[in-house]
C-alpha cells in the first residue's frame, strides 16, 4: 500500500459525526489485539442518530470487546473513535459518558444493598440533573414507581434489568449501548424491555444492542450489523440479514 493510500483511508473522520451529519457514532479502521488473538479487526462501523442498530454475530465475534472499546473500557490497539463531532480515543469512560455515551453490560451491575431508588441517584450524584424530577420520571418509565423503596436484592431478573437501564438513563444519553440486554429473561420481561426500548427511541434515544434473541432483534431493529470473527461480515436491514445464506451458515447454523 502506498503513502497515498494510508492518508486517503486515513482522513479525520471526526467532522463526519458533526453537527451537520446525520452520523452520531463512527469508527475508524478500529483493531483490539489480545495477545496473538485480533478480537476486533480494522472496523469501520457508524450508526445514524436516531436509529436502532443490533448488533449480532456468533460466540467471540468480538461484540462485547467492540462495546468496551466504544465506552472506553478498552483501549483500541488501533484506530478511532468518534462520537458527535468528539474524538473519543483518547478520553476515559467518565469524560465519554459526559459526551453522551451510556451503556448496560451484559450482567446486572445494580447495587443489590440499596433501594430502587437510591441506585438510580448514584448516576445522578455526577450531575446537576433535577433529582426528584429525573427519579419519578424514570422509575416510572421502567415501571417501578412501585418497587421505588424496594432493595435491589429483592428484584426479579428482569427488574434488575431495567433497573440497570433506568440508571443508564437518568442522564439522558444521546447514544445507549446494551449488552445481551434480554439474556435470562422470560418471553414477558423481554417484551417489557423491548417497549421500554422503543419508547425511548420514540423520544428521540439512538441505541446499539447487542443481542442474540432473533424475535427481540426483529422487534425493536431495522438495521443489523453481522460481526464475525472480528470483522463486519453484513449490514443491513433485517430482512436481507435472515435471508442471507452466508449468514445463516455462520451464525445461525444452517447448511446454506
Ligand atoms: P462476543 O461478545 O462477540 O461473544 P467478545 O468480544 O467477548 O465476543 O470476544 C472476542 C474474542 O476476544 C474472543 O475470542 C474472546 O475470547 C477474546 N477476548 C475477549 N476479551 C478478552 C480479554 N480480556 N483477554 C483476552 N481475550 C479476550
Ligand atoms: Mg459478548
Amino acid at each position: 500500500m502506498s503513502t497515498q493510500d494510508i492518508n486517503v483511508k486515513q482522513q479525520p473522520a471526526v467532522a463526519a459525526t458533526g453537527g451537520d451529519t446525520d452520523t452520531l457514532l463512527a469508527t475508524e479502521q478500529l483493531t483490539k489485539k489480545f495477545g496473538g488473538l485480533t478480537a476486533v479487526d480494522s472496523v469501520d462501523f457508524s450508526i445514524t442518530e436516531g436509529e436502532i442498530r443490533c448488533l449480532i454475530g456468533p460466540n467471540g465475534a468480538g461484540k462485547s470487546t467492540l462495546l468496551e472499546l466504544i465506552t472506553g473500557q478498552l483501549s483500541p490497539t488501533e484506530g478511532n473513535i468518534y462520537f458527535d463531532g468528539t474524538d473519543l480515543t483518547g478520553l476515559d469512560t467518565h469524560a465519554r459518558i459526559d459526551t453522551g455515551l451510556s451503556v448496560k453490560f451484559q450482567s446486572p451491575h445494580v447495587y443489590e444493598n440499596l433501594s430502587v431508588t437510591e441506585n438510580l441517584r448514584v448516576p445522578l450524584q455526577r450531575t446537576d440533573r433535577d433529582t426528584q424530577r429525573v427519579l419519578a420520571e424514570t422509575l416510572d418509565r421502567i415501571a417501578l414507581s412501585g418497587e421505588a423503596d424496594t432493595q435491589a436484592s429483592e428484584l426479579s431478573h428482569g427488574e434488575k434489568q431495567r433497573l440497570e437501564i433506568g440508571m443508564a438513563i437518568t442522564l439522558d444519553p444521546k447514544l445507549m449501548l446494551l449488552d445481551e440486554p434480554v439474556a435470562g429473561m422470560s418471553i414477558d420481561e423481554t417484551d417489557d424491555v423491548a417497549k421500554l426500548i422503543r419508547s425511548l427511541h420514540d423520544d428521540g434515544m439512538t441505541f446499539l444492542v447487542v443481542e442474540h434473541d432473533m424475535e427481540f432483534v426483529r422487534r425493536i431493529s431495522e438495521r443489523v450489523t453481522v460481526l464475525d470473527q472480528g470483522s463486519i461480515l453484513r449490514q443491513g436491514p433485517i430482512e436481507d440479514i435472515e435471508s442471507d445464506d452466508e449468514v445463516r451458515r455462520i451464525y445461525l447454523g444452517e447448511d446454506a
